[in-house]
C-alpha cells in the first residue's frame, strides 16, 4: 500500500516532489540536528488523490492518527488533552515555492477547555488566549471560507467565536482530530485556490502536481519577551549582500510577520535583545547555507528563548543579488564557476536591464518607505488588484498603491508596473512576490496614507487622487509625485564577470539587432560579437529623407525612381558609415529594404492631390504581410536596391580609408521563398559591388523567413554565403497567424484557455517552425557544409530559444541590444546543459 505519511527523522527517497521543498527541508534539518519542531509530511501523492477523487485516500487516516500517536510520545502532550494540550499548525508545502498562495492554521487542538489547560500549564493566560483567538480566525477564514474582514485584530476569542458562528451558523468546533482533518484537507483544497492558480500560471508551475501538508508540533513564539519570531536570509535578497538580513517581531507567530500586519523589526536588534539565541541563529544559518551551497531563506521561532527553524529553502532574489551572491560564492569556493552561471535564471536578468532613475533628473522626493524590490517605475494610482489588472491589461501605466498586499492581490501584480505599500517589511508579502517578479515595490512607507472609500491618497502631506501619477524607486525606497525620467540601466562588475564565465562556456556568438550607431554602441557595451541585423527601412524615415523616398514611390519611371535614390544615397552612406565604425572588427549584416512601399505613404485620407490618392490605392494590400515586400521590391524596382548596396560599398570603402579596417560586410536579402529571387539579387549585388568596392570582401545571404525557403534551403544554399533565420515572419508564415492580429485577439484566449502554452511568438515553437528551421539547416549545409547560420527574429534573445538554436548547431543568435547579456548566459547554460555539467535552477524552487 502507498505510504502516504512520513516523520521528520523518517527517511524517504521521494525528495521535493513527494514531500514538498518546505517536508524535505524540515526533514534535512532534522538529520542534520538543527533544532527543529517534530512533526510528520503528509506527501503529495495524497493531495493528488485527494483532488482526483474528492476525498481522503484510504489508509490515509489511520496513517495520520499513528502519527499524531508518535508525536505525542514524543512531545509528552496528548493531543486534544484539556489539562496540557498537544498543538500542531498545519504547513502547505509545494515541491515549488509559491510563497503565501497556499493556506497553513496554527495552533490547531485548542479548544474552549484546553485553553484554560494551555493558560494553567505555562501559566500565561493571555498567551493561550492569544492562540486560541488566532485558531479560530484563521481557522475560520481558511477551513470555512469566513471573510477576512469578519475578523478583527484586536478580536477576543469571544468576539472571534461569535463572528465564527455567525458566519457558519455553527459553534466553533471543539473536536482536535476534527479540526486537524478538516485543516489538512483545507490545505489540500488550497491548491485550487485562484491565487494559486494565476500564480502557478505566472511562473510556469504544473497544475497537477499538488501540495505536500507537514503538521508540525506547535512552538511559540507568542509566550512573552523571551519569544520570538521572524523570517530572515543568508545574504540580502535584494543586493546579495553578504551578512544575515532579516527581520523578527518579539510577542508573535510567523504569520505577524508575513502578512505585513505589524511592522518588524530589523534582525541586528535581537542580537542585544536575544544574544544567545542570536547566536545560535547566525550559526545555524552559516550551516544551512554550506549545507544546501546556496543562499537559504529561513523561519524561525524563539520559545522562551529557545531557537527552533520551521523552515529553509532556497531564497527567492533579485537578480542583481543572483548575480553577487552567484561570483560571490564561487570565490568563496562554495560553488563552481559553472555552477554559478547555472545558478542565474537568464529571463530574470531582464530586471537589471530595465530603466531606473535618471540621476540628473530634479524631483522632490514626497515620502521614502523600504526599498523592497529594485527598479524605477511611474503609473497612475490605482488601490485595488482588480483596476490594476483591468488597466494593466488595456495598456495603461498603473502602481498598485495600498496599506498592504494580500496572496489575492496577485492578478493586480502581475500587471502593475509596480508596487506601494503603507504597511509591511521587507518580508511581507508584497516585497517577496515583488522579487519574485523583478517588480520595483516600496513597503512600508509611512509617509503615505489612503482611503479606498474615496480614492484620496495623501503622500507626504500631498493630496492626490486614483489616477494621479508617481514614481517610485524600489532601489531606495523614494516615492516621487508625477513622472521622473528613467535611463538605461549599465552593468556592474558582477555583472561583467559572470558574463565573462559565461563567454569562456558558450558556443554561439551573440549578436545584435541595431540600426543606427547609438545602439550599436550599447550593444557592443553589452558584449554582442556584431550585428545580426540591421534593419534599412528606418533610414527612410526622418524629415529630410520621407520626402525624398516618397518622391520615389510615386516616380512614374525607372529615370524619376533614380533620380530620387541618387539623393536618398548619401543619407544612407552615412547611416552606414556610422554602423561599421561603432562595430569596427566585428560583422554587421545589413539587411535590405522589406516593407511594402505605402508603409511610406500617408493614409488615403490625408492624401493632398489626386496623383498621390491614386498611388496610395494602386499600392493598398489586403494582405501586406504576404503581399509585394522583402526581396519582392528588390526584384521589381532593382534600382532600389542597387542604391542601397552602392551606400553599403561606399560606406565600407570610406571607412576602411579613414580607419584603415575594413568591415566584415554581410548583404542580406529579405523574404525569399526561391533560388531564382536570391540568384538575380547576388547577381546585382556582385555588380555593384565590383562597380564600386572590389577590393571589399563581403557575405551575401538570405532570411530565412518562408516556410518555402527553409524546405528549399538546399537549392538556396547554392546561392547563398549565410542563412539568418528571421523567426518573426517564419512564425507567422508557419503558423498561418499574423502577429499584429493574434496578439492581444485570439491568441490572448488560446494561451488562457490551454490551447497553447506559450506565445509562439516570445518563445519559439520548436515543434513547428523549429522543425522547419531544422530542416533548413540540414539541407543548407548538405549543399554547402560551412554555410553561416543565425536567427535575428525576437527569439535570438529568450532563453528557451536560445538553447534551441545552440542544439541546432547555429554559428549566432541575434537579438536586441538589451537582451544580448541575457542570450549570454543563456548560450552558456545551453552549452553546460549539453554537457550535463549544470543545469539552472530556480531559485526556490
Ligand atoms: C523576422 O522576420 O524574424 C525578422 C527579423 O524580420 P522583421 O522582424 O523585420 O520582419
Ligand atoms: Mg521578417
Amino acid at each position: 500500500m502507498t505510504q502516504y505519511v512520513y516523520d521528520f527523522d523518517e527517511p524517504s527517497d521521494g525528495g521535493k516532489e513527494l514531500l514538498g521543498g518546505k517536508g524535505v527541508g524540515l526533514a534535512e534539518m532534522t538529520q542534520l540536528g538543527v533544532p527543529v519542531p517534530a512533526g510528520f509530511t503528509i506527501t503529495t501523492d495524497a493531495c493528488r488523490a485527494y483532488l482526483q477523487e474528492g476525498g481522503l485516500p484510504d489508509g490515509l487516516e489511520d496513517e495520520i492518527a499513528e502519527h499524531i500517536a508518535r508525536l505525542e510520545e514524543h512531545a509528552g502532550k496528548r493531543f486534544g488533552d484539556p489539562d496540557d494540550p498537544l498543538l500542531v499548525s498545519v504547513r502547505s508545502g509545494a515541491a515549488i515555492s509559491m510563497p503565501g498562495m497556499m493556506d497553513t492554521i496554527l495552533n490547531v487542538g485548542l479548544n474552549d477547555v484546553a485553553v484554560q489547560g494551555l493558560a494553567r500549564s505555562t501559566g500565561n493566560e493571555e498567551f493561550a488566549r492569544d492562540c486560541y483567538r488566532r485558531l479560530i480566525q484563521m481557522y475560520g477564514e481558511t477551513v470555512d471560507g469566513v471573510p477576512h474582514d469578519r475578523f478583527r485584530v484586536d478580536d477576543t476569542i469571544e468576539s472571534a467565536r461569535a463572528a465564527y458562528a455567525a458566519e457558519t451558523g455553527r459553534d466553533f468546533p471543539q473536536d482536535a482530530r476534527q479540526q486537524l482533518r478538516r485543516a489538512i484537507v483545507a490545505v489540500f483544497e488550497s491548491w485550487n485556490s485562484p491565487r494559486a492558480q494565476v500564480y502557478r500560471h505566472t511562473y510556469d508551475i504544473p497544475d497537477d502536481i499538488g501540495t505536500a501538508v507537514n503538521v508540525v508540533q506547535m512552538v511559540f513564539g507568542n509566550k512573552g519577551d523571551q519569544s520570538a519570531t521572524g523570517v530572515c536570509f543568508t545574504r540580502d535578497p535584494s543586493t546579495g549582500e553578504q551578512g544575515l538580513y532579516g527581520e523578527y517581531l518579539v510577542n508573535a507567530q510567523g504569520e505577524d510577520v508575513v502578512a505585513g500586519i505589524r511592522t518588524p523589526q530589523p534582525i541586528e536588534e535581537m542580537r542585544e535583545r536575544l544574544p544567545e539565541a542570536f547566536q545560535q541563529l547566525l550559526d545555524t544559518m552559516a550551516r544551512l547555507e554550506h549545507h544546501y551551497r546556496d543562499m537559504q531563506d529561513i523561519e524561525f521561532t524563539i520559545e522562551d528563548g529557545r531557537l527552533f527553524l520551521l523552515q529553509t529553502r532556497s531564497a527567492k532574489r533579485t537578480a542583481a543579488a543572483a548575480v553577487k551572491a552567484a561570483v560571490d560564492m564561487a570565490a568563496e569556493e562554495l560553488i563552481t564557476r559553472d555552477e554559478a552561471i547555472a545558478r542565474i535564471d537568464p529571463s530574470q536578468l531582464d530586471q537589471l536591464l530595465h530603466p531606473m532613475l535618471d540621476p540628473n533628473a530634479e524631483f522632490e522626493v514626497a515620502a521614502r518607505g523600504l526599498n523592497a524590490s529594485p527598479g524605477a517605475a511611474s503609473g497612475k494610482i490605482v488601490l485595488d488588484a482588480d483596476t490594476a489588472e483591468e488597466r494593466g491589461k488595456a495598456g495603461e501605466s498603473v502602481i498598485l498603491v495600498g496599506w498592504e498586499t494580500t496572496p489575492d492581490d496577485i492578478h493586480g501584480m502581475i500587471q502593475a508596473k509596480g508596487i506601494l505599500t503603507a504597511h509591511g517589511g521587507m518580508t511581507s508579502h508584497a516585497a517577496v512576490v515583488a522579487r519574485g517578479m523583478g517588480k520595483p515595490c516600496v513597503s512600508g512607507c509611512e509617509g503615505l496614507e489612503l482611503d479606498a472609500q474615496t480614492g484620496v491618497v495623501r503622500l507626504g502631506g500631498e493630496e492626490l487622487h486614483v489616477g494621479d501619477v508617481i514614481t517610485i524607486d524600489g532601489g531606495t525606497g523614494r516615492v516621487i509625485v508625477g513622472e521622473v525620467r528613467l535611463v538605461p540601466p549599465m552593468i556592474n562588475e558582477d555583472f561583467e564577470t559572470v558574463l565573462g564565465w559565461a563567454d569562456e562556456v558558450r558556443r554561439l556568438k551573440v549578436r545584435a539587432n541595431a540600426d543606427n550607431p547609438e545602439d550599436a554602441a550599447k550593444a557592443r557595451e553589452f558584449g554582442a560579437q556584431g550585428i545580426g541585423l540591421c534593419r534599412t527601412e528606418h533610414m527612410f524615415f526622418g524629415d529630410e529623407r520621407l520626402p525624398v523616398v516618397q518622391e520615389m514611390i510615386l516616380a512614374s519611371d525607372e529615370a524619376g525612381r533614380r533620380s530620387a535614390l541618387d539623393r536618398l544615397l548619401p543619407f544612407q552612406q552615412a547611416d552606414f558609415e556610422g554602423i561599421f565604425e561603432a562595430m569596427a572588427g566585428l560583422p554587421v549584416t545589413i539587411r535590405l529594404l522589406d516593407p511594402p512601399l505605402h508603409e511610406f505613404l500617408p493614409p488615403l485620407e490625408e492624401a493632398t492631390d489626386e496623383r498621390l490618392r491614386g498611388r496610395i490605392k494602386a499600392l493598398s494590400e489586403s494582405n501586406p504581410m504576404l503581399g509585394t515586400r522583402g526581396c519582392r521590391l528588390g526584384i521589381q524596382w532593382p534600382e532600389v536596391y542597387e542604391m542601397q548596396v552602392r551606400a553599403i560599398a561606399r560606406a565600407a570603402r570610406a571607412v576602411q580609408e579613414r580607419t584603415g579596417d575594413a568591415p566584415l560586410v554581410e548583404i542580406m536579402h529579405p523574404l525569399v521563398g526561391f533560388r531564382e529571387e536570391l540568384r538575380r539579387l547576388r547577381e546585382l549585388t556582385e555588380a555593384v559591388m565590383a562597380e564600386e568596392a572590389p577590393e571589399i570582401e563581403y557575405l551575401c545571404g538570405t532570411m530565412i523567413e518562408l516556410p518555402r525557403a527553409a524546405l528549399r534551403a538546399d537549392e538556396i544554399a547554392e546561392v547563398a554565403d549565410f542563412f539568418s533565420f528571421g523567426t518573426n515572419d517564419l512564425t507567422q508564415t508557419t503558423l498561418g497567424m499574423s502577429r499584429d492580429d493574434a496578439e492581444g485577439k485570439f491568441l490572448t484566449f488560446y494561451l488562457e484557455d490551454g490551447v497553447l502554452e506559450r506565445n509562439p511568438f516570445e518563445t519559439l515553437d520548436q515543434d513547428g517552425v523549429g522543425d522547419l528551421m531544422r530542416i533548413g539547416v540540414e539541407r543548407g549545409r548538405s549543399t554547402k557544409r560551412d554555410i553561416k547560420l543565425g536567427i535575428c527574429g525576437e527569439h535570438g534573445g529568450e532563453p528557451r530559444s536560445v538553447e534551441f538554436c545552440h542544439r541546432l548547431g547555429l554559428d549566432y543568435v541575434s537579438c536586441s541590444p538589451f537582451r544580448v547579456p541575457v542570450a549570454r548566459l543563456a548560450a552558456a547554460q545551453a552549452a553546460l546543459k549539453e554537457g550535463s555539467r549544470a543545469e539552472y535552477v530556480a531559485a526556490g524552487g
